[in-house]
């Protein structure tokens, strides 16, 4: 089954993906995290990569498209994937279906408001890109590696008001895109995590029965 999860910064796709990737299986990709990873190397495209992500623009469609699709073309993807932070734009959810058949775009749906007051209390492992939570987690390190924790530069309030924004204008015509498709499967994102995760197991388990 191939998946996309759609929702605005700071909406839980992250936290959703990692336990559906244990659930069914499916390898994720997100694609915040690799653009994160590619941006410290030391390649023009690193450098490139770099100079968006630190304004906190997206990467533009002529590169990610390319990096993105090249990627999905690994043996770990061939029987399913779950995509995380991809397609943001109509251009490349148009691209992707031109290469490859989404079965079912999830869309995590919440209000700046909710996002902005998650985002603030997210830390993240400098080391291994785990996620963490101040809501459920109290450690300073990371459990998996031991590194201190440390906030994402790209979560501030200005920061994530200007990506609430802009996931607005250019991720809702996805979400449309989809919506005509009859592949979308809309969610409250204001729930709590366990039962965000059971609606989509449920809807998931539906879907490969069809
Ligand atoms: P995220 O962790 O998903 O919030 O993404 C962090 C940053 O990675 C974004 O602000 C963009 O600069 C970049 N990025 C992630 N996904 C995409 C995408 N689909 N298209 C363009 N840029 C992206």
């Amino acid at each position: 089954m191939n998946i996309v999860l759609i929702g605005p910064p700071g909406s839980g796709k992250g936290s959703q993906a990692k336990l559906l990737e244990k659930a069914f299986e499916l390898p994720h990709l997100s694609t915040g995290n690799m653009f994160r990873k590619m941006m410290h190397e030391d390649s023009e495209l690193g450098k490139k990569v770099y100079g968006y992500m630190s304004k906190a623009q997206l990467v533009p469609d002529e590169v990610s498209i390319e990096v993105v699709q090249t990627h999905l073309q690994e043996p770990q993807y061939k029987n399913g994937f779950m995509l995380d932070g991809y397609p943001r734009t109509l251009n490349q959810a148009e691209q992707l279906d031109k290469v490859l058949n989404i079965d079912i775009a999830i869309l995590l749906d919440t209000s700046l408001e909710v996002v902005a007051s998650r985002v603030l209390k997210r830390r993240i492992c400098p080391n291994c890109n785990e996620v963490y939570s101040l809501i459920s987690y109290e450690g300073e390190v990371c459990s998996a590696c031991g590194t201190p924790l440390a906030m994402r530069k790209d979560d501030n309030i200005t920061t994530i008001t200007n990506r609430f924004l802009e996931y607005e204008a250019q991720t809702k015509p996805v979400v449309e895109y989809y919506k005509q498709k009859g592949k979308l499967y809309e969610i409250d994102a204001n729930e709590t995590i366990e039962q965000i995760f059971e609606k989509i197991r449920q809807r998931l388990n539906d879907q490969k029965g069809k």
